[in-house]
């Protein structure tokens, strides 16, 4: 049985091999923000909590997060799982090896990409603001979609300096991750930079193996 997580900085290319992922091995896959979004909608005790640190902007603790992915791990121990970004610190990977009610990952795939690469990427990312596609522009004359021509707008949450601010965190909290999948044996390393082809290439070849 596969139980993966997926760890890799902001504009990593982590969605998209995740979706490839998910597409291979049909396993049921959570990202924390959907986790947390659902559980604000079911009202429950939990998600009032939530919801309480959400509009005040804060971070959700560890603890209240770790109770969410219990629940939901609960409910698939027999299938398998691919984790989408967590765990993001070792608090939350510790806890996931070693507390009974989880369980412990087999396989931790790193995207490894230099930061200014990924400043690179945020740069040059737009969003079409009729079909929704996501681009990436040669040049910033580059105005119009070429699916469907609509107009090209930067993405809200593309300002560099947000971007910096999560990459910090992601440096400080996630990427020591890597070294403690390495030391455990359970690293996979694969090289971002790649086109999104040759990433999930690299991915298939060792999930096939
Ligand atoms: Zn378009």
């Amino acid at each position: 049985m596969r139980r993966i997580v997926l760890i890799g900085p902001p504009a990593s290319g982590k969605g998209t091999q995740c979706r490839r992922i998910q597409n291979l091995l049909d396993v049921p896959t959570l990202g924390t923000g959907k986790l947390l979004r659902k559980e604000v909608e079911s009202g429950s005790k939990l998600g009032l909590e939530v919801e309480d640190y959400l509009n005040r902007g804060a971070y959700v603790p560890d603890a209240l997060i770790m109770e969410l992915v219990k629940a939901w791990m609960a409910k698939r121990s027999e299938s398998g799982w691919l984790l989408d970004g967590y765990p993001r610190t070792l608090a939350q990977a510790e806890a996931l090896e070693s507390d009974a009610s989880f369980q412990a990952p087999t396989l931790a795939i790193a995207l490894d990409v230099p930061q200014h690469e990924l400043e690179q990427r945020i740069i040059s990312r737009r969003e079409c603001a009729d079909c929704g596609a996501t681009v990436s522009v040669s040049s910033p004359d580059e105005l119009n979609c070429n699916d469907c021509n609509g107009e090209l707008v930067s993405r809200s949450d593309d300002d560099l300096e947000n971007f910096r601010r999560r990459y910090a965190n992601y440096s400080e909290l996630t990427q020591p991750l890597f070294d403690y999948y390495a030391a455990k044996g359970k690293l996979l390393l694969v090289n971002g930079s790649a086109s999104p082809e040759d990433v999930f290439c690299v991915i298939n070849n060792h999930l096939s193996e």
